[in-house]
């Protein structure tokens, strides 16, 4: 049976009355499994008009009662883990561990939001000047859009949503086309968890319904990640407009490896961070450079051997390392890409073209390629590939290690592996990415922390979750006070100071 996806607007599901569909795919078996309709105008505006109706209940409840909804449904998708995750694999294609991975990483987001009456306690300076006294207070900023990837279903949705509705807004989740499935089941879950009906809405849609939602006058924060070309559209976009917009882009990470690195251990932890999730996950490990021919000749070497041993398989297959691309289009671009590297002189040591899984012939899989030899100036190198290829270039010295992540394009994550602390303490604090690891594959900062790239890989001035995530929802208001009985006598004319 194929699943129709509507919207989910006021505590319900509202049918899509715009007459244009897409169809969803289940890529392990290449097979329509579905079909989501997509958001006219008028489905937006119902949207935001009923997510800025509840957002005058919601952001005067007081904290303590906001945070109990974020408690019940951290355990309400705790208890759904398991139905979550599956439609996850089924519409994505990442492997189940992978797509518990996702969920989990979402509800740490939602374990951070429930701590939200601590988080958005104000200041208060008593005595700042004769008889005044100064306070701040952390205001909910109104309706807040989200606009996610297909990449993370779970995870992406719960860094905006679980922040913004704590903090007492009221959310419009604008979910990929791709895998709407969990976002939908996500906001019945926080219904259910007893969020009155506004607070988190779900439009589904494209182009039009993303247009819709940033031009909209009562919406007044947009997050969105995705490509860049689009992060950076819907940055200038929500500009001109004055609304608060924070925008994710793509990415490569560069993975240095000393040569002092334990090479097996750095291999280990870099064939997961480059081929895990078929490398859709903007935090992966796509290009290594290996300081030292010898370095470059070893990891090579021992990550062909490793590569032998992944296991590419459908998405409820245990045993699978990952699972198939999301669609068959985004295969043909990854596949592309490697015949641009070619092309462009880089050495296919490991071709993962026309790999064909038994049974499932149609599914939307890819095996593993491995490049070595690969030169900055490439553009299979300067774009992100977003599949199972890693890309190996080598260099002789730290400096140019430290060179090629800080001038490429995108600045999202980078990780270092090494043995010297020193060495890894000047990569750190030198490198011009914005999340680094240090013999950390895949730096995805904590939830309490806050994830965001530089350069191309994020538009706007505050990352996501973490502290950046509660100031971007938020709106500082400063009250300075004096009392009738503090008042001075007569008018001044000069620009007041406290003394
Ligand atoms: P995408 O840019 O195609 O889509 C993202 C969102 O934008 C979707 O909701 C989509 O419906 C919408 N969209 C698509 N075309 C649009 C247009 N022309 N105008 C307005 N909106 C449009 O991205 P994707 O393929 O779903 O996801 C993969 C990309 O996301 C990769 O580039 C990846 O690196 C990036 N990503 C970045 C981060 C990060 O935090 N930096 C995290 C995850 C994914």
């Amino acid at each position: 049976m194929t699943k129709a996806y509507d919207h989910f607007i006021g505590g319900e599901t509202v049918t899509g009355a715009s007459g244009n569909y897409r169809d969803i795919f289940n890529p392990s078996l290449g097979d329509v499994s579905g079909t989501v309709v997509l958001a006219n105008s008028e489905e937006v505006d119902l949207a935001v008009k009923s997510a800025q109706e509840a957002f005058h209940g919601w952001s005067a409840l007081n904290p303590q009662r906001r945070a109990r909804v974020m408690f019940n449904f951290k355990r309400l998708i705790e208890e759904h883990a398991d139905e979550l995750a599956l439609i996850i694999s089924e519409e994505h294609g990442k492997v189940l561990a992978d797509s518990h991975g996702d969920i989990q990483r979402g509800l740490d987001v939602i374990e951070f939001a429930c701590g939200i009456p601590h988080l958005t306690k104000g200041e208060y300076s008593q005595g700042a000047g004769p008889g005044i006294d100064v306070y701040s207070m952390r205001q909910p900023i109104g309706v807040a859009v989200g606009i996610t990837p297909f990449n993370f279903p779970a995870m992406i949705p719960m860094w905006m949503f679980g922040v913004a509705i704590a903090t007492g807004c009221t959310f419009i989740l604008k979910p990929s086309e791709k895998d709407p499935g969990v976002p939908l089941r996500l906001a019945e879950l926080m219904m259910e968890a007893g969020a009155p009906a506004g607070v988190l809405n779900v439009v589904n849609g494209d182009k039009a319904a993303v247009d819709a939602l940033i031009r909209h006058d009562d919406v007044k924060a947009v997050s969105f990640v995705g490509s860049s070309d689009i992060a950076h559209y819907v940055y200038q976009e929500c500009a001109k407009t004055g609304k608060r917009v924070q925008a994710m882009g793509g990415a490569k990470n560069h993975g240095i490896i000393l040569p002092d690195a334990d090479i097996a251990q750095a291999v280990k932890d870099i064939s997961g961070a480059a081929y895990g999730s078929a490398g859709e996950r903007c935090m992966a490990l796509s290009a290594v450079v290996a300081v030292g021919e010898k370095t470059g000749d070893q990891f090579v070497e021992a990550m062909t051997d490793e590569i032998n041993r992944l296991k590419v398989g459908i998405s409820t297959d245990e045993e699978a390392d990952y699972g198939p691309l999301v669609t068959k289009e985004h295969r043909k671009k990854v596949e592309d890409y490697i015949q641009m590297g070619i092309d462009e002189g880089a050495e296919l040591v490991v071709d993962g073209r026309g790999f064909s899984l038994q049974g499932y012939e149609s599914g939307f899989f890819l095996g593993p390629s491995l490049f070595d030899k690969v030169k900055p100036e490439m553009k299979s190198y300067e774009d992100e590939i977003f599949g199972p290829v890693l890309q190996v270039l080598r260099t002789e010295t730290f400096e140019s290690a430290l060179d090629l992540p800080s001038q490429h394009q995108y600045g999202n994550g980078v990780a270092i592996f090494t043995r010297n602390g020193g060495a890894a303490r000047e990569f750190a604090q030198q490198v011009e990415v914005g999340m680094v690891g240090i013999n950390v594959p895949i730096p995805v900062p904590v939830s309490y922390h806050s994830f965001g790239g530089w350069k191309r890989s994020a538009f706007g001035d505050t990352n996501q979750h973490g502290m950046e995530g509660v100031r971007f929802y938020t709106r500082t208001k400063t009250v300075t006070q004096r009392w009738p009985e503090q008042m001075t006598e007569g008018s001044s004319f000069i620009m007041p100071t406290m003394d």
